[in-house]
């Protein structure tokens, strides 16, 4: 997911009702549809369009691998991965403390969230 902003149906709506845009609309210009995934189309300055004065302008609303980051399956899964996310991540290893089982219950959103990413074993 390294890069890319996945949504989900329920994420595209409630973001473009938060910026008060039709969904349909909102889709057309920043979304990228595919037969599996959606997902925000990268503007050329930066990694993100909600990205803006180093803060997600969209924060109560953000996308579910956002509000759930770094609690992503692929992340959690080894501690390898873990650490190789938090060099590259300032906010990581500096909260409170996260149980490994809190920490999987958490990585459940991104599962239910993203079917079609993380397909069932
Ligand atoms: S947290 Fe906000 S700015 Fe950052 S990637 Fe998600 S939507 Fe974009």
């Amino acid at each position: 997911m390294e890069g890319e902003v996945y949504l989900t149906e329920e994420d595209l709506v409630r973001i473009a009702k938060h910026i008060s845009a039709d969904p349909i609309d909102f889709e057309a210009k920043y979304v990228h549809r595919n037969p599996r995934t959606l997902r925000l189309r990268k503007p050329s300055d930066r990694q993100c369009l909600f990205h803006r004065d180093g803060r997600c302008s969209i924060h109560p609303v953000k996308p579910v691998q956002c509000r759930v980051f770094p609690f992503w399956p692929e992340i959690i899964e080894s501690a390898e991965a873990w650490n190789e996310t938090a060099v590259r991540c300032p906010g990581m290893n500096k909260g409170p403390l996260v149980q490994i089982e809190s920490a999987e219950e958490i990585s459940g959103e991104m599962r239910r969230a993203y079917p079609q990413m993380y397909p069932s074993p």
